[in-house]
């Protein structure tokens, strides 16, 4: 039995604690929340199978419901793409504080003990293996750190250059959201009840309006950083569109970031895994990652069982890398490689793109398991991409644009092809450069 932590109470980091209990660890989280303020104060959208993955029944059936189909727009509002996902593919709609009580109430059952209300400030390292945490009640040490601290974990960001794990987001790879739930300000029937708008108002980024039987959820995401007055302005261009947006604030109303980027290049290091958004395992488009993060946690838990010695060295917990990549990371890697497309398209490019069907309600039928906007980027191969663009897309600047991000893609795809089977420094090191370079290139 050995002694691990888990740094922070993300969704994966409480999954994998759960598992890795189950299979006989001392196993304790460490979060800075009071147990009963984690979470934040609105629903989530993720897919219901992946509690079996954890080996965690499913909540009762009164705390979900399923989710309704998402209608999309371009920044001109004047083409909606509906999503047509078949009933039992729809994901569930929960409120996060139950995820929370559920995944908790879960994981103690299976013995692993909780620290709320303590910070972790960094890890604690003997050379490049990580062998603890700082804490602000003072050091802890364990054998494996778990790290699920999320977007800025100080853990990952105070690793020795050393371990190889490549710090800092990047330009343009994360949304800075505003959510808040405001009243319905009309009874109206709404025929899109789920609606998305890419580039509102031609600025980068996605929102959404989600009316809901007794209140309006309202999500804005940009990748640039925005203050309340924004958030009130922009709230007011979509009540200008949507009926049913109410101006009296109900729940939420608060700030927060999503990764929206591919995989942490190097998610273990001696004595250390990633997990969770601290990993950027979040869909790079959409931002969904609980699933993801319960996935990747019976990933880790597995990884760790086939470690005999329990010596949790680099070495070990590469396979847990490797998993990782080949179940979701590839994909969310190319994915990236979409959202990045965004960011180089002008507002009147991306509706061309809607409005003349390059971009179709089947590519937005995206959710954290089906990641269908790669049929864009890879149709049955890179040469089939190429054929659809240069039969639909006329002008020549917006093709070249998109004929870059299909080379891009592809030279991504191939780096990731090569990831090192076994795990030896230099190899790892060398194929971690390639990568980043390849998927650092700019468009
Ligand atoms: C507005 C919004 C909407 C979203 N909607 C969805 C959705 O519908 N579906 C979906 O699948 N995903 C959604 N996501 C993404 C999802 O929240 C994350 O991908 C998922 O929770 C996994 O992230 P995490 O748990 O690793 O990180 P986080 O949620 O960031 O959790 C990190 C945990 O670590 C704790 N922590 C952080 N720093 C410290 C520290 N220094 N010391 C101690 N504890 C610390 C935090 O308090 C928190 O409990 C959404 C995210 C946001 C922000």
């Amino acid at each position: 039995m050995s002694r691990i932590i888990v740094a922070g109470g993300g969704h994966g980091g409480i999954a994998a604690a759960s598992l890795l209990a189950k299979q006989g660890h001392d196993v304790t989280v460490f979060e800075r929340h009071a147990e009963n303020a984690m979470g934040y104060d609105w629903t989530d959208i993720f897919a219901p199978g992946a509690f079996a993955e954890i080996e965690m029944p499913l909540p009762a059936k009164e705390l979900y419901e399923t989710k309704e189909n998402m209608t999309f727009y371009g920044p001109g509002y004047h083409t909606a793409l509906r999503q047509d996902i078949p009933e039992e593919k729809l994901e569930i709609k929960m409120e996060r504080r139950d995820i929370y009580a559920h995944i908790i109430g879960c994981a103690k059952e299976n013995g692993v003990k909780f620290v709320f209300e303590t910070a972790v400030l960094g890890p604690v390292t003997l050379g490049n293996r990580v062998v603890g945490i700082k804490t602000e009640k003072g050091a802890e040490y364990a054998d494996l750190v778990i790290d699920a601290c999320g977007i800025d974990s100080p853990v990952k960001n105070g690793l020795p250059a050393a371990c190889g794990v490549v710090p800092g987001v990047g330009k343009n790879n994360q949304f800075y959201v505003y959510r808040a739930f405001y009243n319905r300000a009309s009874d109206e029937e709404v025929q899109d009840k789920y609606k998305v708008c890419l580039f509102a108002e031609g600025k980068l980024g996605i929102g959404w309006v989600a009316t809901e039987e007794k209140y309006t959820d309202l999500l804005i995401g940009r990748f640039e950083p925005f203050d309340l007055d924004e958030a009130n302005r922009t709230a007011e261009y979509y009540r200008s569109l949507n009926p049913s947006l109410g101006d009296k604030l109900v729940r939420g109303g608060q700030f927060v970031k999503i990764p929206v980027r591919q995989p942490l290049s190097k998610l273990v290091c001696d004595g250390y895994a990633a997990i969770g958004d601290c990993a950027y395992m979040t869909v790079p488009v959409i931002g969904s990652g609980i699933a993801n993060s319960f996935k990747a946690a019976r990933m880790l838990a597995d990884t760790v069982r086939e470690d005999k010695a329990c010596a949790f060295s680099a070495e070990t917990l590469w396979n847990y890398q490797r998993r990782y990549y080949k179940a979701l990371g590839n994909s969310f890697a190319v994915l990236a490689c979409v959202k990045e497309a965004l960011t180089v398209l002008t507002p009147a490019e991306l509706d061309y793109l809607i409005d003349n069907g390059v971009i179709t309600a089947n590519d937005m039928s995206i959710d954290a398991d089906t990641t269908s906007l790669m049929g864009i980027l890879q149709g049955n191969s890179p040469a089939d991409y190429k054929k659809k663009l240069v039969g639909a897309v006329k002008d020549k600047v917006l093709l070249a644009k998109l004929l870059r991000v299909g080379k891009k893609a592809a030279g991504v795809m191939a780096v990731l092809s090569r990831m090192p089977r076994g795990y030896s420094s230099q190899n790892v090191t060398r194929w971690v450069d390639a990568y980043e370079k390849a998927i650092t290139k700019s468009l």
